[in-house]
């Protein structure tokens, strides 16, 4: 319907254009400028559409692996910082709860300034994460020769698990917390990332992309944001801060221009990060501008002293915890279910604290509200929460083909 729509419109400006060359019995000129006063005289063109969706199987025996992990949170928000610690220079760079892929451009360009203002040029990075990446590839572009050092390289790093969505207002800091400062903070890293991620897009393995969103909500009219009983205060509404961001904002889908079976549909399209090949992508850009993996752990501060670089920054992610002995990082638990993938139905949608992220590698669910997983560092996995993901969204998709 959608195409035939199109054909009816495309065709009848083309028809309207060669009319207007047959009429003045003139061969189009390969020379002449391009004239679109005439296209601009008519006016933008409208035409109504129907959202077109493939079903998502969603079955138990497509989910392929469960993966479970904690995100780094502390309630005054990731701590970038410099430290002396005997003669080393240790920038901090960790704690970004739900939000490390989004916000790790923003926070390395931070982090970087602070451990090359004296100068440094060979540094060392400990962590090979969403934020050790994405440090050591910004201190290369800065001129620095670098090395990482981490325990474990991906996929074996917790940034592996991401659901791999632009959320970078997601599970930063506790509301209590932000002040103007870690507002501004904030805003910073949130211009920058999301300025470089967009030079990501259109990359060979598609490592970050545009994808629609869609949330459903059983209520027709917007309810006021409430926090879910037993959730942590975290910050809210921080997307305020960069309006400039939001031009592409949430539209209300009219009812018969969508097929889902509630009252309210909102849409917009997010960035998805494919975390698999985004990784692919940084390493591979990392090891071409000469930056080399060692594997080592650091059990104690103490054993910084073996490196020979005098300049470290330090992306532990939750591993701070123990190194630093930090207890301002605090663990909330993520567990995802992978369908099996289907490239023919590439959206995301969120519905009743559900929430489904269809990328390349695999159709990511995950119940998921703010009141799950705070300080809950197990990593085991729950069969009864893949199973009320699978089942809400086959509910969903059995409610859609009904009509
Ligand atoms: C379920 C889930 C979904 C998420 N979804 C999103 C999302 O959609 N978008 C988003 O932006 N964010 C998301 N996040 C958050 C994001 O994944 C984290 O903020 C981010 O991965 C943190 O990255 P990191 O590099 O700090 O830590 P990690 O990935 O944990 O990396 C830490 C590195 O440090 C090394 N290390 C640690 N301790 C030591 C030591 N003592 N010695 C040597 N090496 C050490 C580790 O081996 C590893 O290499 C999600 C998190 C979870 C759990």
């Amino acid at each position: 319907m959608l195409r035939r729509q199109f054909l009816r419109v495309a065709g009848g400006a083309s028809a309207a254009a060669l009319g207007g060359c047959a009429a003045q019995g003139v061969a189009p000129s390969t020379t002449a400028p391009f004239d679109d006063t005439a296209m601009l005289r008519s006016g933008p063109v409208t035409f109504e559409s129907t959202t077109v969706l493939h079903p998502v199987r969603a079955r138990p025996n497509r989910v392929f692996k469960v993966t479970v992990c904690t995100r780094p949170f502390r309630a005054a928000g990731p701590r970038i910082e410099a430290e002396r610690v005997r003669d080393k220079l240790v920038v901090h760079n960790y704690g970004h709860g739900g939000s490390g892929w989004s916000l790790s451009w923003g926070s390395a360009a931070l982090a970087v300034r602070l451990a090359l203002t004296d100068g440094a040029r060979d540094v060392a990075v400990i962590g090979c994460g969403a934020l050790g990446l994405t440090a050591a590839v910004t201190a290369q572009r800065a001129g620095a020769r670098v090395t990482i050092y981490a325990k474990e390289f991906p996929p074996d790093v917790r940034s592996s698990s991401a659901t791999g969505v632009w959320s970078p207002d997601s599970r930063f800091a506790l509301a209590a917390n932000m002040t103007p400062a870690l507002e501004q903070r904030w805003a910073a890293m949130c211009r920058t990332s999301y300025a470089v991620h967009q030079s990501y897009l259109g990359v060979a393995g598609t490592p970050v992309e545009w994808i629609d969103r869609y949330v459903l909500s059983d209520a027709a009219a917007a309810a006021p944001q409430e926090t879910p009983s037993g959730a942590p205060d975290f910050a809210a509404g921080l997307l305020r801060l960069t309006p400039e961001l939001r031009r592409l904002a949430w539209e209300e889908l009219e009812p018969g221009t969508h097929p889902f079976p509630v009252p309210r549909v909102r849409r917009d399209m997010g960035l998805v990060f494919n975390v698999a090949s985004l990784t692919r992508t940084l390493l591979g850009e990392f090891a071409a501008a000469g930056g080399h993996q060692v594997r080592q752990e650091f059990r104690t501060p103490a054993d910084l002293a073996r490196l020979r670089q005098k300049v470290i920054i330090d992306c532990t992610g939750y591993g701070a915890r123990a190194l630093w002995r930090d207890e301002s990082v605090v663990p909330v638990r993520g567990q995802l279910a992978w369908l099996l993938p289907q490239p023919e139905a590439r959206y995301c949608l969120y519905y009743r604290d559900v929430g489904m992220v269809s990328r390349s590698d695999g159709i990511i669910l995950q119940h998921d509200s703010e009141a799950m997983g705070f300080n809950d560092a197990s990593t085991e996995p729950d069969p009864s929460e893949v199973a009320y993901c699978v089942q809400s969204i086959a509910d969903l998709m059995a409610r859609m083909q009904r009509g």
